[in-house]
């Protein structure tokens, strides 16, 4: 596997990475959601450490990541129903494995017909276009938040390179490029649900079939081990992290109550789990069996 370079993510998304790992394992594991498909994708792994986090010196910092060592993975995920084949988020693009793994899964790029964009940051969009500017899914309808892209098309100064990417992938996509409402049913099996705070346009998607559901929570966590024990510690590059922490509360709260699967695209890989509320506020992270 090809190693994302740091500098290169850290100049091109200002995604805050302290150093970069590779660790063993598949690289793609499927779950049932009713009669659904629900397979996670490793596009790469990575080791974040403290210094993404709002509050990197508080005592649950010290008490649950005292190596500073914060493994996480950037997953994304495909829902494959009995006519569709679903892509959620796209991974890094250059340095990343998602093309590869997502092969190793038996899932060619142009039998993609839909791809839901969680957020526009580069880790999630930047698998969508080539190096020279050509759709990488050339079949696939990409769908994203009406907000997220009215932010991007704005010029954010602090984030040059990640509003750059934003308007070439809406601009390589053309018509195929769409925007969905929040509340709003992306597919019959999927709807969108309001998450901001990460960015102003940060949705998840509930995944139904039959009595089953799944939660795909996107970028609510980013340190799997100190935002469960403390969901209200976020990430600096949260463009609000005070509005980040009640969404996190809010849809950790539902999933642990409702005992629905969640997945993350930065919880390890495969990234899959419930997770059942602790008597401090905190969570506990139970990962999936198949
Ligand atoms: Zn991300």
């Amino acid at each position: 596997m090809k190693k994302v370079s740091f500098a290169a993510v850290l100049a091109l998304f200002c995604f805050c990475v302290s150093g970069f790992s590779q660790s063993g394992g598949g690289v793609s594991n499927t779950y049932k959601i009713g009669s659904i498909d629900f397979i996670a994708i490793k596009d790469t792994d990575t080791n974040m450490g403290k210094n993404i986090l709002t509050k990197p010196n508080s005592e649950v910092v010290k008490r649950v990541m005292p190596d500073n060592q914060n493994p996480s993975s950037i997953n994304a995920f495909v829902v494959k129903t009995s006519s569709k084949t679903i892509l959620i988020d796209a991974g890094v693009g250059a340095g990343g494995n998602l093309i590869k793994n997502l092969a190793a899964a038996g899932i060619s790029p142009d039998k993609v017909d839909i791809i839901l964009i969680t957020h526009m940051h580069g880790d999630h969009i930047g698998g969508l276009i080539s190096p020279d500017n050509k759709k990488v899914f050339p079949a696939a309808d990409v769908y994203v938040a009406a907000p997220e892209i009215g932010y991007w098309a704005g010029n954010i100064s602090a984030n040059v390179g990640n509003t750059n990417l934003a308007k070439a992938v809406r601009a390589v996509y053309g018509n195929k490029f769409k925007t969905f409402e929040w509340g709003e049913n992306v597919t019959p099996e999927i709807k969108s649900v309001k998450a901001q705070g990460h960015t102003p346009g940060h949705t998840v998607f509930d995944i139904s079939s039959g009595e089953e559901k799944l939660t795909v929570i996107a970028d609510l966590i980013h340190s799997l081990k100190v935002q469960t024990a403390d969901p209200s510690i976020s990430v600096t590059f949260d463009v609000d992290p005070l509005q980040a922490v009640d969404t996190r509360k809010r849809i950790l709260r539902e999933a642990s109550k409702n005992k629905t699967r969640v997945a993350g695209m930065h919880i390890p890989f495969p990234g899959v789990g419930t997770v059942t509320e602790t008597d401090n506020g905190g969570y506990f992270f139970n990962p999936a069996l198949k």
